[in-house]
Order: structure tokens, then sequence, then C-alpha cells
């Protein structure tokens, strides 16, 4: 038997446990809704880089979703300018 989800009056889905672990959804994830063929289908929405829009390697850094290039490029940047600082108070004694 095919399972159901049911809508309640504010319009939230509720989905059985047993199907949430089949697909391993959690709360708080998000899918696109889309109509193919007259059928309503959930498609995950997996997040994209808060800062190039990019959806590859896409990894949560405390509140901001960010891609591996853009990781990289901040870690760069901390490094140059940590690099700057040091210099500074090196030729400040
Ligand atoms: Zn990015």
């Amino acid at each position: 038997m095919e399972p159901i989800v049911t809508i309640d009056k504010t319009g939230k889905v509720y989905m059985p446990t047993s199907l949430r672990d089949y697909f391993s959804i959690h709360e708080g994830d998000k899918f696109k809704i889309v109509e193919q063929k007259g059928n309503i289908v959930f498609i995950r929405h997996a997040p994209t880089c808060q800062a190039c829009n990019d959806d590859t390697d896409v990894k949560k850094v405390n509140k901001t979703f960010l891609c591996g290039e853009c990781r990289d490029s901040v870690i760069k940047t901390l490094v140059e300018e940590h690099e700057q600082k040091s210099g500074e108070t090196r030729t400040k004694k």
C-alpha cells in the first residue's frame, strides 16, 4: 500500500515517521514542489552558496551556506589578513 500524507487546516503536510526515515527527511529540510503530468512532486531542495549561488560542495559555516570555492577564498583572505597583521606587529617592535 502506498503511504498517505495528510494536509492540516493550516496547510502543513504530515508525513509519517516511517516515510521520513525511508527518505532520510529531517525537520527543516526544504523541497521544491513541481507539477509533473498532473501530479505534485516534492524535489529535495539542495542549499546553494549564499555568496555565489553555486550548489556544488555546499556546507554550512556558522549560519551561512558556502561552496568549496568560496570557503577556500575566505580562508585565503583570513590567512593573508593574519600574515599582514603579524608582519605589522613584527615591524612595530
Ligand atoms: Zn560560492
